[in-house]
């Protein structure tokens, strides 16, 4: 167990991606907050799969997009676990239109979840690192912040904005042994993709080399390498995961 006696946060973990890195970081021996927003009965679960591995979590609801309930997961967590070593901001949604049609609250709503709830995460959990002299910050963006996409103005933009924060976090951290990198996944087969329509996904697969979808179980991996020590000397990195997809 290469992550023995941490503690991480893991946001939006009650499904797909989120949920597959909490279990792989609690398999490799980190007690995780378990957070959801709504979806109390699959973090429920997702706990459970933990406990039943042998694992040590905790369930959290809040909206990472609100200031106050980041706050109070992050104490939740720090009064659980005695620490918070690894934050990973996974939580997002998406609320696709083209830019003329879409509407303020998609805007506002996708910005809150993907980029505020990251900032909000990183200030509470970041100053518990801070003393600590030492923290994981692992942000989750996506090749759509990288290269743009069509209907996806608030999410594409959040996504961006993720890369810049974490640039900018690990230039304001790094002294605290701290480190910060994103993962831009492609397309990871989650409730997220796997309601697109099969045109779609197919035009989609069209353009990935290794022509298919990815899994949450191969993100969660490199979370689990970036949270480890041998990545200690990484930071500020955005690290693609797309089969190919995007080659910058
Ligand atoms: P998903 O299956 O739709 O799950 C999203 C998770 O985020 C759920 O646990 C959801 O909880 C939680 N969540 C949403 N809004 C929240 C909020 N405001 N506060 C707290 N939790 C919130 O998504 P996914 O496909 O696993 O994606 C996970 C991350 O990877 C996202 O950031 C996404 O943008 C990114 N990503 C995904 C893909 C892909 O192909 N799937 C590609 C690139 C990047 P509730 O169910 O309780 O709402």
């Amino acid at each position: 167990m290469v992550l023995n006696g941490k503690a991480a946060i893991v946001t939006g973990s009650s499904r797909g991606i989120g949920r597959a890195i909490a279990l792989a970081l609690a398999k490799e021996g980190v007690a995780v907050l378990v957070n959801y927003k709504s979806g109390a009965s699959a973090a429920a679960e997702v706990v459970e799969a933990i406990q039943g591995i042998g694992g040590r979590a905790m369930v959290y609801q809040a909206d990472v997009a609100n200031p106050a309930e980041a706050e109070a997961m992050v104490k939740a967590a720090q009064a659980e676990f005695g620490k918070v070593d690894i934050l990973v901001n996974n939580a997002g949604i998406t609320r696709d239109n083209l830019i003329f049609r879409m509407k303020d609250e998609d805007w506002d709503s996708v910005i809150g979840a993907n980029l505020k709830g990251a900032f909000n995460c990183i200030k509470f959990a970041g100053r518990g690192m801070f003393r600590n002299h030492f923290g994981r910050i692992i942000n989750i963006s996506s090749v759509a912040g990288l290269v743009g996409n069509s209907g996806q103005a608030n999410y594409s933009a959040a996504k961006a904005g993720l890369i810049g924060l974490t640039r900018t976090m690990a230039k304001e951290l790094g002294s605290r042994n701290i480190t910060v990198n994103a993962i831009a996944p492609g397309l990871i087969y989650t409730d997220m993709t796997s309601s697109l329509p099969e045109d779609v996904k197919k035009k989609m697969l069209a353009q990935v080399p290794l022509k298919r979808f990815g899994s949450p179980d191969e993100v969660a991996g490199l979370v689990v390498y970036l949270a480890s020590e041998s990545a200690g000397y990484i930071t500020g990195q955005t690290i693609t995961i797309d089969g190919g997809m995007v080659c910058i």
